[in-house]
């Protein structure tokens, strides 16, 4: 998809990364408007940003847009946005805070595993 027709409903992840995704996407955009962008998703707890091929002189400022966004994303919940950390005791690997953690251990306590 075209990074300038992206929006929300296109990221594979929950809603408290949007701000990060946006403002990376908003700084690539000003770069380059006609970037593809193949994929966004989270994985194993982390942001993961998929582009399409760009201009070679783009490539610095283009890495460092995503490894900002990427690190960003490693210390904001997935869900709400607020700070959060990497959770790997839940069944999975996700990146939360404190109350959406203990959101999601009350739920598997109750479903009994
Ligand atoms: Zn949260």
């Amino acid at each position: 998809m075209k990074i300038t027709e992206v929006t929300n409903d296109f990221f594979e992840c929950d809603d408290g990364w949007n701000n990060i995704i946006y403002e990376a996407l908003d700084r690539i955009k000003a770069l380059d408007s006609n970037i593809e962008v193949y994929q966004i998703k989270e994985k194993f707890g982390g942001l993961r940003i998929y582009l399409g091929a760009y201009d070679v002189k783009y490539d610095d400022a283009i890495e460092q847009i995503i490894l900002e966004a990427e690190t960003k994303a490693w210390d904001t919940c997935e869900k709400c946005g607020q700070p959060g950390t990497l959770r790997n005791d839940i069944g999975w690997i996700l990146t939360l805070c404190d109350n959406c953690y203990q959101e999601v251990l009350e739920r598997k306590k109750n479903r009994g595993y």
